[in-house]
């Protein structure tokens, strides 16, 4: 029996010359010449293209018989064998060069298939964290809610939460932070919003604009370690529109002569800023609704023509909703508060998470990270 033949009958793979693959010989027909008269001629199983003795450098004399294996059943008292097979292992050089060459064969097709690594262009990106319904002085109890919240229990978790977010593999230079209302939870002395429902807490006004801007600081402040320019952008919520005025005031008096941070005092309850091909609109997005995007191209029309990419940021109603038009995308972001009597009793159960988004000054948005509540606890 020749080699080939060999390897067909005990059905050992080997590689096949024309398309590479570990395949096994299967029979195509049969050859006749003078010299060696009729001869079985073989394909890969894979390719169907014929395989010859000069192509298979493995044989049967490569390998090294291991056992014999031999199933046998009994019958009237006697075993008798039924089948028997024969295992090889690669012991042999000659094997172990076979198996060389196939390794070498995955090797290439994965090895050879660099992956370039991500480079950080600070001056070409930016990252912009939008801070949605921070709600600063909402408080609950179980007898309303299922959780306990207390606005100074919330203080701490926002300082902690922001200083992990801003740590966490800073893509650029820049930060732009974006206040999009309802920073505060309540708006004057009567602990009610701006138009003046009543809103549940555990602190006096007093406090809470305390605290909201104790917070703010901080998150400035951590911000200023990591990236050497920050922007702060902050717009009103329907529950903060006069103090969003104080806290905007503290923080531009605050930070008034450091070159490194500036916050953009600008009282609007529709703002823009622009990054190289992107706009970018924050509005709370309690007051325009449905037309977002012409109020938008209105107001900063030369803006909203020049760029390519057009984002509008909203917060208000706790939860993502991410609809891209032709043209611009609108976007509300979700909020890290508590839930209070108000949200539990009209069933408001939106995921807890907050967002950090790196722009390209060319290609707009490459990349994003979003933070569950829990996850930054
Ligand atoms: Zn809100
Ligand atoms: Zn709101």
């Amino acid at each position: 029996m020749d080699e080939l033949s060999t390897l067909y009958e005990k059905k050992i793979q080997l590689t096949c010359p024309h398309c590479q693959q570990y395949v096994i010989l299967i029979k195509s027909g049969y050859t006749c010449n003078k010299k060696e008269g009729r001869q079985i001629r073989y394909k890969c199983n894979l390719c169907l293209k014929t395989i010859r003795a000069k192509h298979v450098s493995l044989t049967l004399n490569d390998l090294h018989l291991k056992r014999q294996s031999v199933y046998s059943k009994i019958e009237n008292g006697e075993r008798k064998p039924v089948r028997q097979w024969e295992i090889y292992d690669g012991k042999n050089a000659n094997f172990n060069d076979y198996l060389d060459t196939l390794s070498s064969i995955f090797k290439r097709d994965i090895l050879q298939k660099k992956v370039k690594l991500l480079k950080i262009q600070n001056k070409k990106l930016i990252d912009v964290l939008p801070i949605a319904d921070l709600h600063i002085g909402l408080s609950s109890d179980v007898y309303t809610t299922d959780e306990v919240n207390t606005t100074e229990k919330y203080k701490e978790y926002c300082i902690s939460a922001f200083s992990k977010i801003l740590h966490d593999t800073p893509q650029s230079d820049h930060l732009h932070i974006c206040n999009l209302g309802d920073y505060f939870h309540f708006d004057n002395f009567k602990k009610t919003t701006t138009k003046g429902t009543f809103q549940s807490t555990d602190v006096s006004y007093h406090q809470m604009v305390d605290i909201g801007i104790t917070v703010f600081i901080n998150i400035i402040e951590i911000a200023q370690t990591i990236y050497k320019k920050v922007t702060v952008h902050s717009v009103a919520g329907n529950h903060d529109y006069h103090t969003n005025i104080i806290l905007l005031k503290a923080l531009f008096f605050k930070y008034e002569n450091n070159k490194n941070v500036d916050v953009v005092c600008n009282y609007k309850n529709i703002q823009s800023f622009t990054f190289g091909k992107s706009i970018f609109i924050v509005t709370h997005g309690d007051k325009i609704k449905k037309k977002l995007q012409d109020v938008s191209s209105a107001y900063f029309s030369k803006k909203w023509g020049e760029c390519e990419y057009r984002y509008i940021m909203t917060g208000h109603i706790h939860h993502k909703i991410l609809k891209e038009q032709i043209g611009y995308k609108v976007e509300s972001f979700g909020s890290l508060v508590g839930t209070d009597e108000y949200s539990y009793g009209h069933g408001y159960k939106a995921q807890k998470n907050i967002e950090k988004i790196t722009y390209h000054i060319e290609y707009g948005e490459v990349c994003r990270k979003t933070y569950s509540k829990k996850y930054l606890t």
